[in-house]
């Protein structure tokens, strides 16, 4: 795979993932609303979703490694320009028990590890739990993504972290970190997500 040519070659809005004429962390519209901020190393329509699916459905775990390199150095590039804080913990989605028992490794964990051993960030476990067993959500309209979600996850009731970021593989309509993030700000916590790669948001 040629990793550099499927990079973001240019400022992209960290809200919706959409091009920026210059280097900036939010487009105007996304200043105006505070979107929650996604990072991730390049577009998932620019060439890398499909390495990035070899990881979830054929245990490619050799990409994780490359994946993740990209989105360290992106990481501590937006840190370098003061566009992001690095977080106190790392927080991987979970998959329901039984279809981890199924497909036998959460791939948003593996990926979380990777980043926790990298960046010298503990990655916590059993603090966010998906307690119900949901649809996949591919397939789905926006409308049924959400309700398919509603009360998928929980807290720990110890959770007291800050500041956060959520890990995810991939990122296209955000339903499933955005409602996630919901429950960390009912905590007044702090959220970013980091992944391999996203899809900008519709209509960009
Ligand atoms: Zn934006």
């Amino acid at each position: 795979m040629c990793l550099h040519a499927s990079r973001y070659q240019t400022p992209v809005c960290l809200g919706c993932g959409g091009e920026l004429p210059l280097l900036m962390a939010f487009c105007g519209h996304c200043q105006a609303s505070t979107p929650l901020s996604v990072i991730a190393p390049c577009s998932y329509h620019q060439g890398l979703g499909h390495w990035v699916g070899q990881i979830k459905y054929q245990a490619q775990f050799a990409v994780i490694d490359v994946l993740v390199d990209a989105l360290v150095q992106r990481i501590l590039y937006l840190e370098y320009l003061g566009f992001i804080d690095l977080p106190q913990v790392l927080i991987a989605v979970p998959l329901h028990e039984k279809r981890l028992q199924q497909r036998g490794f959460n791939q948003a964990w593996l990926i979380a590890q990777a980043l926790s051993k990298r960046l010298g960030i503990p990655l916590v476990d059993n603090v966010l739990l998906r307690v119900r067993e949901t649809q996949p959500q591919a397939g789905l309209s926006g409308k049924l993504r959400r309700k398919n979600l509603k009360d998928a996850f929980t807290l720990s009731a110890d959770f007291n972290w800050q500041r956060v970021a959520l890990i995810d593989d991939v990122v296209t309509t955000g339903t499933t970190v955005d409602e996630i993030a919901r429950l960390l700000q009912q905590k007044h916590t702090q959220v970013q997500v980091w992944c391999l790669a996203r899809a900008e948001a519709p209509g960009k």
